[in-house]
C-alpha cells in the first residue's frame, strides 16, 4: 500500500463572491492575508512532528484563490514544508489559480518557489456567461494566463470546465471545450453546475430570474464533453477528469483512492490513520486559535471498518478503473460480495441494465452508469 502523504493547503480569499459559490472564500487585505499566512506556519510547525514520517509526494494549494498570494508568501508556505517534511524529487506541487489574478512576473515567482502544476479556474470560454456566473475575468485572461503560465516554464497545467449553466447551450458549451483544447493543458477537468442553497445563483433560480438548465440538456453536455476530449487524446480517469497519458493529478487520486492527506488552513480536511478530521470555518476562531498555541481542529472521526469499506467503494467508483475486488479483500479481510450480499440483486440488476460492469476482478461504472452514479453509491452506504 502507497505510504506516501497529501498535503492540502487551504487558502480562503477570492476578490470577491461567485454567485454560485459554496466554498469556504472571502475577500481580504493584505494585512489579513499576512496574518492567515503566519498562522498557516504555525500550523504546519504544530503538527508536523506527528505527521513527518511519511515522504510528501504531492502539494496542493487549493482555494479561494491560492494566486493571490504573493510569491513571497507561497515561497514561506514551501520552505516550511520542506523544513519540516520529506517531500519527493518529484513531488507534484499544485496552486490553483484564476485568470485575472496572474502576471507573468508572479507565475514565474511560483514557479521558482518550486510550484510545478498550476489548475486555472477558466470555467467557460464565453464572457456572457462569465459575467452571469460572477466571475473576474473574461475568456481572454484565461488565454492570455496560460501563455504566462507556458512561458514561465509550466509544463503541467489543468483547466477547470462548467457545463449546465443557465442561458449555456450545447453550442457555448462545444465552443468553450475547443477553446480549451486549442492550449492544450495536460488535464481538463468538466464539472456541471451545481446550484448551492445559501448562493446568490440559487436565489436567482428560485425567484425566476435565472433558468436552470433540465437534467437531460446537462447530461447531454456531459456527454458531449466526455466524447469531444477523447478525441482530443484526453483519457477519462475520473467522472469529470479527464488528463493526456500520464497527467492524472496525483493529490485528486489521493481522495479517490483513500491514501493519507494533511490538510493545513481554513476548513481543511485531513485523513489520517482511518481518522478524518477538519480544521474550523471561521476565519476569526482559525486565526484565534493558532495565535493561542491551540490547533484549530474542531471535528474528527476514527472511522469504522464499516465507514472504511463504504468509503473505499463510493469513491472508488468514482474512478473509470472503479475497484479492485483484490483489493478490497486485501484491505478488509472479506470479500465484496459477502459484504454486499443484501445489495447484490439491485446490483446485478445494475449490471444487466449496462449501467455497472464486473470484470477482470474490477467493478466499474459504465459511461451510462456515471449518469446515476449517486443512485448506483448510494447501494454501499
Ligand atoms: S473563485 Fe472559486 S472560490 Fe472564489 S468565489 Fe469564485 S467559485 Fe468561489
Amino acid at each position: 500500500m502507497d505510504q506516501t502523504l497529501g498535503i492540502y493547503i487551504h487558502i480562503p480569499f477570492c476578490i470577491r463572491k461567485c454567485s454560485y459559490c459554496g466554498f469556504v472564500s472571502q475577500a481580504a487585505d493584505e494585512e489579513m492575508k499576512g496574518r492567515y499566512v503566519d498562522c498557516l506556519l504555525k500550523e504546519i510547525e504544530r503538527r508536523a512532528p506527528a505527521l513527518r514520517k511519511n515522504p510528501v509526494d504531492s502539494i496542493f494549494f487549493g482555494g479561494g484563490t491560492p494566486s493571490l498570494l504573493s510569491v513571497q508568501q507561497i515561497e514561506a508556505v514551501l520552505a516550511r514544508l520542506r523544513l519540516r517534511f520529506c517531500l519527493t524529487e518529484d513531488c507534484e506541487i499544485t496552486m490553483e489559480a484564476n485568470p485575472g489574478t496572474v502576471s507573468p512576473e508572479s507565475l514565474a515567482g511560483y514557479r521558482s518557489a518550486g510550484v510545478n502544476r498550476l489548475s486555472f479556474g477558466v470555467q467557460s470560454m464565453n464572457d456572457g456567461l462569465l459575467a452571469g456566473l460572477g466571475r473576474i475575468h473574461r475568456a481572454q485572461d484565461a488565454v492570455q494566463s496560460v501563455c504566462w503560465a507556458r512561458a514561465a516554464g509550466f509544463d503541467n497545467l489543468n483547466l477547470d470546465l462548467m457545463f449546465g449553466i443557465p442561458a449555456q447551450d450545447m453550442r457555448l458549451w462545444t465552443h468553450t471545450l475547443q477553446e480549451a483544447a486549442a492550449l492544450s493543458p495536460e488535464h481538463i477537468s468538466f464539472y456541471s453546475l451545481q446550484v448551492e442553497e445559501g448562493t446568490a445563483l440559487y436565489d436567482d433560480i428560485k425567484y425566476g430570474r435565472m433558468q436552470p438548465l433540465t437534467d437531460e440538456e446537462d447530461r447531454q453536455m456531459y456527454h458531449e464533453g466526455l466524447s469531444w476530449l477523447k478525441s482530443r487524446g484526453y483519457e477519462q480517469y475520473e467522472i469529470s477528469n479527464g488528463a493526456k497519458p500520464g497527467r492524472a493529478c496525483r493529490h485528486n487520486l489521493k481522495y479517490w483512492t483513500m491514501q493519507e492527506y494533511a490538510g493545513f488552513g481554513l476548513a481543511a480536511h485531513s485523513f489520517l490513520s482511518g481518522v478524518r478530521s477538519s480544521n474550523t470555518e471561521s476565519l476569526f476562531d482559525y486565526i484565534k486559535a493558532l495565535q493561542a498555541g491551540r490547533l484549530p481542529t474542531v471535528w474528527s472521526h476514527a472511522n469504522t471498518q464499516e465507514e472504511m469499506m463504504e468509503e473505499f467503494v463510493f469513491t472508488g467508483l468514482r474512478q473509470i478503473c472503479g475497484i479492485s475486488l483484490a483489493e478490497f479483500r486485501q484491505r478488509f479481510g472479506v470479500d465484496f460480495h459477502q459484504v454486499y450480499q443484501a445489495q447484490e440483486e439491485e446490483l446485478q440488476a445494475f449490471c444487466r441494465d449496462g449501467f455497472v460492469c464486473e470484470s477482470g476482478g474490477r467493478m466499474y461504472l459504465t459511461e451510462r452508469g456515471m449518469d446515476i452514479s449517486n443512485r448506483i453509491m448510494a447501494l454501499f452506504v
